[in-house]
């Protein structure tokens, strides 16, 4: 065997340069004035998790004291009277904010409204501007693609998100939003499941909701099976934030893991494919509890892919977003799809333009193996499903009104974008104020795009 040096062609790197490896295995949580005496087992059970999240702001300075200043709580009850969504967060993301700085924190932004950053909605903003409703054969399924479904199990989450594209369904209502029920309900199931194994062209589903996490062992045993027992679908998976705000059920509830398994499991033998697809935001989420969460499921051959959304401060800088790719693949799950930021009421503050977000793709793509290279995507407002983002008909960076095409979803028709107007010139602004000049700008837009394409 040679012993001659290697002559290397890249200089040496300092381990430190690895950020992506380093997952916190701190006992993060003793920060937060609630929390100084809970160790690591009560900390990591899921049930105590459950318990201890947060709900209103009594309960945010009950646990976190003086760590929050006064005029942050006013701020968010403030926040909270003009959110679309109520607000529940785990444990798990209290104790990951920064807390000296809970303004500018990427995991802060995402759950908790403040009023002071709040910002006033697109005119053009619909409640359930990808029209899901419209295109439900029956209540809570969503038939667009040809052969793939949405399956709106229920309604409720482990984590309320500001910025959830299906605020018009999900949670309970707020003072702005008076949500469409979708529960889970035997006779809605029964339903949705006839009406998938009488389209015979249906091979895909996403059960989503709602988060998958809280449906209960034997609603997942339920799900899988009668899904695995219709001959026309061949592949499906459960939809679940989870694994970013709460991994430690899956080392600590034994029973929905095990149920989950049993349905992979059985898929395999029918040569039928079960994941889970999560929602990873920033790489703060990745810690070490989520790392052991992650293995535990790769042991079990479970397949995971992640979908993030683009976030004004949280992950729309090349270097937030690479490191969250890369610490996603290290862990096992495929980063699969980046979405730019949906029309949702009350998250303007979290939006971004299309073109920050094709800015960050190019300098993601490249860093990593293609098959962990996330696919930034527009999902396309009023029905043309995810188009991917730099596919455009046409995109006037002045109006910030983006074009889309859908063929194989929607022949002929256009799908219109826009960015948020705090990123346009005021002139621009103003015009968007004015619903003939609104309507003018996105009819030259599709006139624009029609000649192009
Ligand atoms: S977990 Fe998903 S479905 Fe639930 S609020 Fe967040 S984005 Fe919406």
């Amino acid at each position: 065997m040679s012993t001659a040096p290697i002559q290397h062609l890249r200089p040496a790197l300092d381990p430190a340069a690895i950020t992506w490896r380093q997952l916190r295995r701190d006992a993060f949580w003793q920060a937060i004035p609630a929390w100084r005496e809970i160790d690591e087992a009560t900390f990591c059970d899921v049930a105590w998790q459950e318990k201890q999240a947060i709900t209103s702001p009594r309960k945010l300075i009950e646990t976190v004291g003086p760590l929050a200043p006064a005029d942050f709580i006013e701020d968010f009850e403030q926040g909270l009277h003009r959110a679309p969504m109520t607000v529940r967060i785990s444990p798990y993301v209290i104790g990951l904010i920064d807390w000296s700085n809970p303004y500018a924190d990427p995991l802060r932004r995402q759950f908790l409204p403040l009023a002071s950053q709040l910002q006033p909605d697109h005119p053009m903003l619909t409640l359930d501007s990808l029209h899901e409703q419209a295109d439900a054969p029956v209540p809570g399924l969503t038939h667009r693609y040809f052969d793939k479904a949405l399956f709106l199990a229920h309604d409720i989450c482990p984590v309320y998100c500001r910025f959830c594209t299906r605020s018009y369904a999900v949670g309970t209502d707020t003072d702005l939003v008076e949500k469409v029920s979708i529960r889970a309900n035997p006779e809605r199931w029964d339903r949705a499941f006839q009406y998938l194994g009488e389209r015979i062209e249906v091979e895909d589903v996403v059960v989503s909701g709602g988060d998958s996490y809280r449906l209960r062992a034997d609603q997942i045993l339920e799900i899988g099976n009668r899904l695995l027992d219709l001959p026309n679908i061949r592949r499906f998976r459960f939809a679940t934030k989870g694994l970013a705000i709460q991994p430690m059920k899956i080392l600590s509830d034994t029973p929905w893991l095990d149920a989950l398994t049993q349905v992979v499991e059985r898929g395999r033998k029918l040569h039928k494919e079960v994941c889970i697809h999560t929602h990873f935001n920033h790489p703060n989420e990745v810690t070490g509890i989520t790392e052991d969460a992650l293995g535990r499921l790769f042991e079990r051959g479970i397949t995971v892919r992640n979908q993030t959304v683009f976030l004004a401060g949280v992950n729309d800088e090349a270097a937030t977003m690479t490191e969250l790719v890369r610490r996603l693949s290290y862990v096992n799950v495929h980063p699969y799809y980046v979405y730019v930021h949906d029309l949702v009421r009350g998250s303007e503050d979290l939006r971004t333009p299309l073109h920050r977000a094709l800015d960050v793709e190019k300098a993601v793509r490249g860093s990593l193996a293609g098959f962990n290279t996330p696919l930034f995507v527009v999902d396309a407002p009023g029905g043309g499903g995810k188009r991917d983002a730099h596919s455009f008909e046409h995109y006037d960076r002045r109006t910030g009104i983006s074009v889309y095409a859908a063929p194989s979803v929607k022949p002929g028709a256009f799908f219109t974008y826009f960015d948020p107007l705090t990123s346009l010139d005021p002139a621009i602004q103003a015009e968007w104020q004015d619903p003939r000049k609104a309507e003018a700008m996105i009819a030259e837009a599709i006139q624009a795009a029609r000649a192009t394409s």
